[in-house]
């Protein structure tokens, strides 16, 4: 089963961004990206899984909720925290199309998510290693990173919808 593999892997062996597991729940966060992409906000997605099963999913809105906190990896974390019946989420990874922001990151150590994959680094607003490096944070708790899972589709969706966007009188 996946999930005794994900949660007996050590800390120090880093998952490989291949695995099929990663790809799938990648792919449910595509999904979720997608569906962001067809009401005209940045397309980002995630699911968070638990014990192997996705218990929650999100994708980014703040434009058509009017809503600054409306990241998809905040979505998902209401939504998998009320399916849970607990405010923090030990023992569940959070999957996310792009490199969570700075506010992300902090509702992911908040709710203590043990592990964060994502597909694209996002270069202006990451904060996993790109604007700042979370390893280099003193936080109250860590999380595991996976990052590079389905790149490409992941940074394709969102580079192609900026293009289209600047292409727009
Ligand atoms: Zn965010």
């Amino acid at each position: 089963m996946v999930s005794a593999r994900e949660e007996t892997t050590p800390r120090s062996v880093p998952a490989a961004a291949d695995e099929p597991v990663h790809q799938a729940f990648m792919r449910q966060a595509l999904e979720g990206a997608r569906s962001a992409l067809h009401i005209g906000e940045v397309p980002i997605g995630a699911v968070v899984v638990f014990r192997g099963e996705a218990v929650a999913d999100g994708f980014n809105q703040p434009r058509g909720t009017q809503d600054p906190t409306g990241h998809a990896e905040i979505i998902a974390l209401r939504r998998a925290a009320r399916a849970l019946g607990n405010y923090r989420l030990p023992g569940t990874t959070l999957y996310v199309t792009l490199e969570p922001c700075l506010m992300c990151v902090g509702a992911i150590v908040n709710a203590r998510v043990t592990r964060v994959v994502y597909g694209a680094d996002e270069p202006k607003f990451g904060a996993i290693r790109s604007v700042l490096d979370v390893e280099k944070l003193s936080l109250n708790h860590r999380f595991e990173v996976l990052p590079g899972v389905l790149e490409e589709d992941c940074r394709k969706l969102v580079v192609d919808f900026f293009q289209f966007q600047r292409k727009r009188p």
